[in-house]
């Protein structure tokens, strides 16, 4: 299989696609491609068994194209941990390369790699590993961009997107770390954070793929 149609089941995975049908719209803006290659490509995938497609509505994963969308994710998310843990690589760099070697990991590597590493639950960006199984975990979280001033949450997930990782990790902000939002600026305007010993200001855009829970201890 390409990597460009294991690209597909991904990212039709990650917008939901594993339990209700996702728009060829969406996957287009996604995966930045014309919409008629989208429906090339949509067909294929229906032909190999591994999705179906419903006229004016979209496609949605088949178990098969659910097994290998899960199989993709647990070798981004390991390879992200240990090009971090130790290579040294930045936030960005880490989703780069993982982007490439998910499509050259079979599971007899991606088992040895998540044994080496001590068995992660998390990436770095905070998304869950699934397990051998294809078993995730995902907790409920909510976005920073609801939460209003006053409130203290703790951060637990940022989008994979080389801009706003570079974004973030310039700003310091880190997995697991505490923040508090001090202001909301009218009209989508910035979010000003305390944030460790300092106060630094997100735009609005970033509050919007930012994760947090509120811990109970917190608020
Ligand atoms: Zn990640």
């Amino acid at each position: 299989m390409t990597p460009n149609k294991e690209d597909y089941l991904k990212e039709l995975y990650k917008l939901g696609g594993s339990e209700r049908l996702v728009s060829n719209k969406q996957l287009s803006q996604t995966l930045k491609v014309a919409p008629a290659s989208v429906s090339e490509m949509l067909a294929k995938l229906n032909q190999e068994a591994l999705l179906t497609t419903e006229p004016y509505k979209g496609a949605k994963l088949t178990k098969d194209g659910i097994e290998i969308a899960v199989s993709l994710l647990r070798g981004h998310r390991l390879w992200e941990v240990f090009l971090i843990r130790h290579l040294g690589y930045s936030w960005s760099e880490a989703h780069e390369d993982a982007e490439l070697l998910e499509h050259v990991s079979p599971s007899r590597l991606t088992n040895r790699l998540e044994r080496f590493l001590n068995y992660p639950a998390y990436c770095p960006h905070g998304n869950a590993i699934p397990d051998q199984n294809g078993q995730i975990k995902e907790g409920s979280l909510m976005l920073l961009s609801t939460l209003e001033a006053g409130k203290t949450a703790l951060i637990k997930k940022v989008q994979e997107e080389k801009e706003l990782l570079d974004y973030l990790q310039i700003q310091g902000i880190e997995i697991g770390s505490k923040v508090t939002v001090l202001a909301v600026d009218a009209y989508e305007g910035p979010y000003t954070l305390a944030f460790k010993d300092k106060t630094i200001q997100i735009s609005h855009k970033a509050a919007c793929q930012i994760y947090v829970s509120a811990n109970d201890e917190c608020l």
